[in-house]
């Protein structure tokens, strides 16, 4: 399986330990990676709230530059944030429904010979995996079954909302997809309040105190349902939830100490990568319950859980 790779840049910056796990993962799991590496940001959202059509153009060139991988056999377009994949859905949504807009759009692309053709598959590593790789095939490429181990899935409100827009429905529940995966690793999904709440991060440069006191709140309600771990789709929360813990955890009486996960390092664990290749060493809360279990586990594997 070949698919157009769009990390996005907080993968490559601030989380770089996000898109050297998916690094690692791919081939394990027989996927081949085509960086999108002239692609640029989606906009966030950001763009858009101040000229929609540029974000969307920004969009549409990425949409273009993986259609031309599509055309040399990559089967689908994927990223690996959360935020990227709500960005740019909304730009698809607007560009899919408009003829008259796409042309527009495509007349400024055109300046590098590239065209956004309607209706491409862009999908973030999570739906990928349930949708198009399999949970099944998935389940065959596991050697360390994530056994004991209390996972709390954390969603990302770029991924859910609005449920139209991504996708959600009975026959396709993106919203449930991350405990369908953690169940297919071996592992305990930890049902608890904040799992498809916001994280705060989108508030954290205007209001500080209410954005981390949202991040502590989802902590807080993750750590009471007795998780081990959180693992979140999107590096945007993850900043916030791990990044910004320590100062979270001043705004609310409970001591916080909850590890948060990337996707792609909780599949690297079970498919037996060991912490430290999955960069579990470069978090802020140290996992150390997911570390010990990893180091207890003896699967037989060639990877080593140790050293990190
Ligand atoms: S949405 Fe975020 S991660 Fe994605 S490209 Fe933009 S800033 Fe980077
Ligand atoms: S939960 Fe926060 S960072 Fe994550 S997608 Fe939502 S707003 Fe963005």
């Amino acid at each position: 399986m070949k698919v157009a790779y769009w990390p996005g840049c907080v993968s490559r910056g601030f989380t770089p330990e996000l898109h050297g796990s998916m690094a690692q993962v791919a081939p394990k799991l027989g996927i081949e990676l085509v960086e999108l590496d002239r692609a640029c940001c989606t906009g966030a959202g950001v763009i858009a709230e101040h000229n929609q059509e540029l974000a969307d153009t920004l969009n549409a060139r990425t949409f273009a530059l993986a259609q031309q991988e599509l055309a040399k056999g990559a089967d689908l377009m994927m990223n690996i944030c959360s935020t990227c994949q709500g960005a740019q859905s909304e730009s698809q949504e607007r560009l899919d429904a408009n003829k008259v807009y796409r042309d527009h759009v495509n007349e400024t692309l055109a300046k590098e010979n590239l065209t956004y053709q309607q209706g491409i598959a862009n999908k973030n590593f999570l739906w990928m995996l349930v949708e198009d790789y399999g949970l099944d095939k998935l389940k065959e490429k596991v050697v360390k079954p994530l056994t004991g181990l209390k996972v709390g899935p954390f969603y990302g409100c770029y991924i859910v909302r609005p449920a139209d827009r991504l996708g959600i429905d009975d026959e396709n529940p993106r919203d449930s997809y991350l405990s369908l995966v953690i169940e297919a690793l071996g592992g305990t999904v930890i049902d608890y309040a904040g799992s498809h709440k916001c994280c705060g991060f989108p508030i954290i440069t205007m209001k500080k105190e209410a954005s981390l006191t949202m991040a502590a709140r989802n902590l807080g309600d993750a750590q009471d349902a007795d998780a081990d771990c959180i693992v979140t789709p999107c590096p945007l929360c993850h900043l916030n939830l791990d990044l910004q813990q320590p100062i979270a955890a001043k705004l609310t009486p409970k001591p916080l100490n909850m590890p948060v996960l990337h996707l792609p390092q909780l599949v690297g664990l079970a498919l037996g990568l060991s912490p430290k290749e999955i960069g579990l060493n470069k978090h802020v809360v140290k996992p150390t319950a997911v570390v010990d279990w990893s180091t207890s586990v003896i699967a037989g594997v060639g990877a080593e859980g140790g050293g990190w």
